[in-house]
């Protein structure tokens, strides 16, 4: 065992840089956050700053060094979990970029994405290799469009001269001084470059998106060595061992390292990952494949299934800042609470088209069911149920997908706060639910595969023991009731695409 006292996590997420301080016990000792802005340069374009990512991850991990009076002597590691896809392009010789980071949510190359695989056949080739459905929210044709749109950076791009990388590369080639150009493969598995079964940038797909290979980092386990910390202010040469995308990481962090165990994150949407070891399974129902982080010595790569919910509690917020039937997210259980159900009334968030299962992208938003008794409490609950509801629609894909149950659910995220949705949850979709009592669990991901790297953890069954006792939802709604209810929610999506 590492006689450190502590590994640091980087969570760098869309809106927020965070440094926290884990314990041998995988404690969050403290946290340090830090906002940065989000730019919406034209409708439907969505960047960060790149300098503004770098100071506020930076700055979060200075403070929470200087507030503990930390040196290398305590830190036995750095693990960084980053928010997927977002992608930056720099000069390495002035670690300049050379323009802002083109964000997962942006839109900007949607007609580029139709135009180069809008052709079914390429769409399957792009699907077989890199296990994802060809769209703009992956990196490929973001690069390309930097490499497009910004004067001279194709010429530079070819001589060698500009790096690509998504967040957490960058990040460690600022920590390592210039000196690691790496990424994880969970990371490398979203850019739509990377062939998820041969382990390797793919030549095809680099020359159909016209990106140069020299611009790509080196691909390396998610708990091994990135290098040292090589920058001012932050203590020297503390290695840098554990890296991989957010919900990777989350998946790690809940400890699901053996096939057929799932979590799922309720944030602003919802995010539904299920591990199916060393089978990277092709879904017929619109979820993607996509590679797992591993713990050292798996000695094959992982793989996971994947879907997500647009809305989940960001109907919440709808319900709060544009219904203003709320004042805050947590008084959605009490108000919710005071109706046995929702009198027949049915959300359907589909404010931006419908993902898996249905991938309806002209759906829209539907409230059906409403009466002259229907209330605020019905409203919310329906609001409430609507995210269960699509999170059960994926677990039943996700099922089908990989011909097994999940017959337990971890779950995480701001919304899973809310007991109430989380019994509903359970009742709905027949399955037991267990939530940790520290639900950081995308934090805890990046700590633990630093952790088991640096020997600070010994393995994946001491990560196993240090988790504290869940709480626990079973179903225990009649199953009858719960299918009458689903009956109702899939009447009501049909009215949503109708
Ligand atoms: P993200 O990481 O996507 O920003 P978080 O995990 O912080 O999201 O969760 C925030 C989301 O959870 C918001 O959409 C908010 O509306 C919702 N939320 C937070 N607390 C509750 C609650 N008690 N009940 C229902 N929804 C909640």
């Amino acid at each position: 065992m590492s006689n450190k006292r502590y590994v640091i996590a980087l969570d760098q997420g869309t809106t927020s840089s965070r440094a926290i301080l884990v314990d041998h016990d995988g404690a969050m000792v403290d946290a340090v956050q830090r906002p940065f802005t989000q730019l919406y340069p034209k409708p439907g374009w969505v960047e960060h700053n790149p300098q503004e990512i770098l100071f506020s991850q930076l700055g979060s991990l200075t403070e929470l060094v200087a507030r503990h009076g930390l040196s290398t002597d305590d830190i036995a590691g750095i693990g960084i979990d980053n928010q997927r896809e977002t992608t930056i392009v720099w000069d390495p010789s002035t670690g300049q970029p050379i323009a802002n980071a083109i964000v997962w949510q942006c839109r900007r190359t949607a007609k580029l994405v139709e135009e180069l695989c809008g052709d079914p056949q390429t769409a399957q080739r792009i699907r077989a290799k890199t296990g994802l459905l060809p769209d703009a929210y992956f990196s490929a044709s973001k690069v390309r469009w930097l490499l497009d749109n910004v004067k001279g950076a194709r010429e530079r791009a070819e001589a060698g001269e500009l790096l690509f990388g998504t967040v957490d590369s960058y990040l460690i080639w600022v920590l390592t001084g210039g000196l690691v150009h790496a990424t994880d493969p969970t990371n490398a598995s979203r850019t739509m470059l990377y062939n998820i079964h041969e382990n390797c940038w793919d030549e095809e797909l680099l020359e159909l998106f016209g990106v140069p290979a020299s611009m790509m980092p080196g691909v390396r386990p998610s708990s091994g060595s990135f290098g040292e910390t090589s920058y001012p202010g932050v203590p020297a040469a503390v290695p840098i061992c554990g890296v991989a995308g957010d919900q990777q990481s989350s998946l790690f962090g809940q400890c699901c390292f053996a096939p057929g165990q799932a979590k799922n994150t309720y944030g602003t949407g919802c995010f539904l990952l299920m591990h199916t070891g060393a089978d990277a399974i092709e879904s017929a129902n619109q979820l993607v494949t996509t590679i797992a982080a591993s713990a050292p010595g798996v000695g094959h790569t992982e793989y996971a299934l994947e879907g997500s919910v647009f809305v989940g509690g960001a109907v919440i917020q709808w319900l709060r800042d544009e219904l203003g039937l709320i004042r805050t997210a947590a008084e959605s259980e009490a108000l919710a609470a005071e109706v046995p159900d929702t009198g027949g009334v049915y959300v359907v968030p589909a404010f931006t088209g419908l993902g898996a299962p249905w991938w309806d992208a002209d759906a829209r938003g539907t409230i059906c069911g409403i009466t002259r008794g229907t209330n605020r409490s019905h409203l919310v609950r329906a609001g409430l149920e609507s995210i269960a509801y699509q999170v059960t629609d994926l677990v039943h894909a996700m099922e089908a997908d990989a011909q097994r149950p999940i017959d337990v659910l971890n779950v995480d995220g701001g919304a899973s706060a809310n007991d109430l949705l989380m019994q509903f949850q359970a009742d709905v979709s027949r399955r037991c639910l267990h939530r940790p009592h520290n639900v950081e669990t995308t934090a805890l991901g990046a700590a633990y595969l630093a952790g088991l790297a640096c020997g600070f953890w010994s393995g994946t069954e001491e990560l196993q023991a240090l988790r504290a006792s869940d709480d626990v939802f079973e179903p225990q709604m009649d199953a009858a009731d719960a299918e009458k209810l689903l009956a109702g929610w899939s009447d009501a999506v049909r009215r949503a695409r109708a």
